[in-house]
Parts: structure tokens; sequence; C-alpha cells
């Protein structure tokens, strides 16, 4: 018999009942992670400081003290949501030894909630990436295939619950990067509604396109993560002020003959055929199941990745502009005049110039290229103006469709995870990865990946659906009830 997955619920009811506890977990974990060191899925982990917040939680709950609902579960943090005290660098060479002076509100909500913060999670510098190659400390391994990349930018986070070493992590997403790691290292992904999690201690990639999410195996932990995080923050001025439903009821509740838009235009040239097949059968299921399955278009989804990569990079340009060496960062040693005509700059724009060239890799230097560009005097009303056009348009496709059906269904990866160094060279190829994804973000609807099938040669399929804004509990609904007629969720790497 394959081990179980490792889910949250079921160490909380462990813990509940005294069976086990929170720093037995924590210490257990600790061995796992080590021993599973070559898939480098942690930049950071510190043994004394889980083990004791651990043994804070045991404390409280012997005490017979109230403690929150996520009171001694092992959380895994993407390494750009700033903890306070703790390294945060974002996965990148730029924010080596930063240790942030206070908590990002998600951070705060989770230690509210009990939660054992566990390791930093790997991922792609800035979380500018698709396969978290991008890293300056090195490229995390699929846990299904070691030779495998397990998706970006969230791919610790993801490689982290896929392995098992957490039950629960979070990432976050602004074209895909929860939603692609969860599909092609075969958990569960959310990317929620913008507005819906707070941004505030995020480190900003694209601010109107980010959102930070729950990985997990199942819905029910993603439910009882993303009810912990979820909620108006007055820190994010664009938090959204608005109720939160219960997501872990939603997760029970009966399918109830939704209506399910399948989209064509995420069925088109470069889609895997064994993701074909696995989202087909998905489709079947539903249908099965008494869902009403209809073929939706929208239209302008294939203009999604060009405005994508004109809006995302602009924000870059702009938010990654702070990094120049003088008040925190890398700051570079030697900013002697190397090139001709340097020495007639000011020392203080050389330093700049100097630490910015040292501490950015290549990708991230690319889109502030790009994103400068597409902002600059001249070419701003052809380009970036141009994209949030088309950005509008998208959305109006979402709102046209969400007046016929409950959610959209479609994969959420055209591939499974691809081999290690595939796409590096590539760029176009890699941000190909999120065709599917990036337009929920450009239009700040809710999406979520959860797993539909396993490929030939073992590696898994992640099946995306959509839902109109702030319509999370729909999107746990009709996921649980794909869920419920399945056993991929409960899948392991290796044979499991
Ligand atoms: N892969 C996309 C990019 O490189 C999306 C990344 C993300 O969602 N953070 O920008």
């Amino acid at each position: 018999m394959p081990e179980p997955a490792m889910t949250a619920h079921r160490l909380l009811e462990q813990m509940n009942a005294g069976a086990t506890t929170a720093e037995e977990i924590a210490s257990q974990l600790i061995k796992k992670a080590e021993a599973a060191k070559t898939l480098n899925v942690f930049v950071h982990l510190d043994p004394d400081h889980i083990l004791g917040q651990a043994r804070a939680i045991d404390a409280r709950r012997k005490a017979g003290q109230p403690v929150g609902p996520l009171a001694g579960v092992p959380v895994g943090i993407k390494d750009l949501l700033c903890v306070e005290g703790e390294p945060t660098t974002c996965g990148s060479k730029m924010l080596k030894g930063f240790k942030p002076p206070y908590d990002a509100t998600v951070i705060a909500r989770i230690k509210q909630a009990g939660a054992v913060l566990f390791g930093k999670c790997n991922m792609d510098e800035f979380a500018m990436g698709s396969s978290t190659e991008n890293s300056a400390y090195g490229p995390t391994l699929n846990p299904w295939d070691a030779s495998r990349v397990p998706g970006g930018s969230s791919g610790g986070s993801a490689a982290a619950v896929a392995a098992d070493l957490v039950p629960l992590a979070l990432g976050s997403d602004t074209g895909g990067s929860i939603r692609q790691p969860a599909a092609v290292c075969g958990v569960v992904g959310l990317k929620p509604t913008y507005g819906r999690v707070s941004r505030y201690g995020l480190i900003a990639f694209a601010s109107s396109l980010d959102q930070i999410g729950p990985f997990a195996h199942d819905l029910k932990d993603t439910a009882l993560l993303q009810a912990v995080i979820s909620g108006h923050d007055p820190r994010d001025a664009t938090s959204v002020d608005a109720p939160v439903p219960d997501y872990v009821a939603a997760v029970a509740q009966p399918l109830d003959r939704p209506r399910i838009g399948v989209v064509k235009e995420f069925f088109g040239a470069g889609l895997d055929p064994e993701v074909a097949a696995a989202v087909e059968a998905a489709v079947k299921i539903y249908e099965k199941a008494g869902a009403t399955i209809r073929e939706i278009s929208l239209p302008h989804s294939k203009y999604g990745v060009p405005a994508y990569y004109l809006v995302a990079p602009a924000e870059c340009s702009s938010n990654l502009a702070r990094y120049d060496g003088t008040t925190y960062g890398h700051r570079a040693e030697d900013f002697s005049p190397k090139y001709p005509g340097e020495e007639n700059l000011p020392p203080l724009l050389r330093m700049m110039m100097a630490s910015r060239s040292e501490g950015f890799g290549p990708e991230v230097k690319r889109r502030i290229m790009l994103g400068t560009f597409a902002l600059s005097a001249g070419y701003a009303d052809q380009y970036y103006n141009k994209a949030l056009q088309v950005r509008r348009r998208i959305r109006e496709d979402f709102d046209r469709a969400f007046t016929e059906v409950d959610v959209l269904l479609g994969p959420t990866s055209p591939t499974p995870a691809f081999k290690l160094g595939e796409r590096t060279a590539n760029p176009l190829a890699m941000y190909l990865s999120d065709i599917y994804t990036i337009t929920a973000n450009l239009a700040g609807i809710p999406g979520i990946s959860i797993p539909c099938g396993l490929t030939k040669s073992g590696l898994p399929i992640g099946l995306q659906l959509l839902a109109p804004a702030f319509a999370e509990e729909t999107l746990f609904r009709i996921a649980a009830g794909f869920e419920r007629e399945t056993d991929w969720h409960l899948k392991r790497p290796h044979g499991g």
C-alpha cells in the first residue's frame, strides 16, 4: 500500500486526539527534508526555529488554551513573503541576506492560526519564470521525476507539498505561478481573485496581477489555508472589503448540476495529446455527475501572452527600480569605471549600475529592459496602452462567458513537466508554459488547478477551473465534485 498523502486535516485530527504532537511532526519532516536535499526545495530551513514554534503550540494545546485552525501544521513559504527576522531572498542574489523587519499579512495570519512556519521555498528570481530554473540558488527538481522541472515560479512550494515535506504551502501567481507548478507536481493550487488576499509584505513583481494562494493535496486542505489568508487588510489598498464565505463548507457541498464551459481556445496547437485526453476524460466525469457541458469561446485569449509580456514587465521595471544598492539589497563593492565614458558618471550612479548588474539574473534584466522600453515616451501608446486595451477585451470575454456558465474548464499547463534545461535557451517557449493561466490574472478572476491524470510515463496532469471574481466558493464546490469521483489526488511520486 502506498503511504497516504500527508494532509493538514489528518494531522490536525491526530494532534487533537493526542496521537501525535506538533513537535513530533516537525522533527520528522525536518529529517525528511534533510533526506530530500537533492530536490533543492528549500532555500532556508532553520530546524531550531521550526521546533520552537511547534513546542509552543504543543504547550498551548496541552494547557487547554485556544489554538487556531492550523495549530501545529507545518506550512512551506515561498521565499517572496516577508517573514520578520527570517532570510527572504525572492530567489535572487539581490536580496541575499535580507531579513525583513516585519511579517507579510498572510504570514501574520497563518501565525495567528497556529501554523508552524517551515522552510522558505525556492522560486524563480522575483517570480519570473515557469520552471524555478531562474533561481539564483539553483533549480528545484520535480519529485515525480528528478530530471524534470517542478514548474514555476512557485516550484519549491509545489514540490514541497508533492514530496510530502509539508502538507500546505503558500505561493504567488502573477501569470500562472501557483496553478502551473501545482499541475506539473500533481497537487492542488489556487489563485484567488485579485483583491481577495492581502499583498502586504509580498515582494512585488507586477502589482496589478500578483496574488498569493495555497498549495495542498486536496480541496479540504486548500480551503482550510485559503480561509485563513483571505479577507480585507487596510495595509493593501487593493484588498477588497467583502465577506469571506465558508470555503471548507463549500468543499462538502453537493456538485448541484453546474454549468461548465469548455474553453475552445485552450485546446489548440501546442497542447500535449496526453494532457488533452486527461482533460477530455475529466469533462466526461463531470457530465456523468450531472453537469451541463457546453463549448465556450474566449476569442481574445490568443492575445493573452503578448499582453501579459507588456503589462507584467512594465510593472516589474517600476517595482524593481527600488533595488539600487543604496538602502537594502546587494551593493557592489567595486564600481570603478569599466567601460568608455563611465569615468564621467558620478560614483553614486556607477554604484547603482554595478549593484543592479551584479544582483539581478538574466531573466530579470530582460524583463526590466522590456518593461522600460514598453513604457518609454513615444512607445507607450503602441505597446503598454495597447496591452491595457487587450486586457479589457479579455476581461469582457470572461464576463460574457460567465453569463452562460458557472465555471470554465481546460488544461492548466499545455504539457506535463518538461526536462531541466529544455526551455532555458528559448524565452518564448518558457513564456508559452502559461498560455492557459495568464488570462485569469489579466482579468483578475480566480482559478484552480487540480490533479486529473498521469501520463504513460507517470507525470501528473492538471485540470484548470476558472470562476467569476470572488466566486472561489464555486471553484471549491465544483472542484470537490471531481475529487470525490476520482483518486488522482491520492497518487504519490515513485509509484505511490
Ligand atoms: N511564468 C510567468 C512569468 O514568468 C508567470 C510568473 C508568475 O506567475 N509569477 O512571468
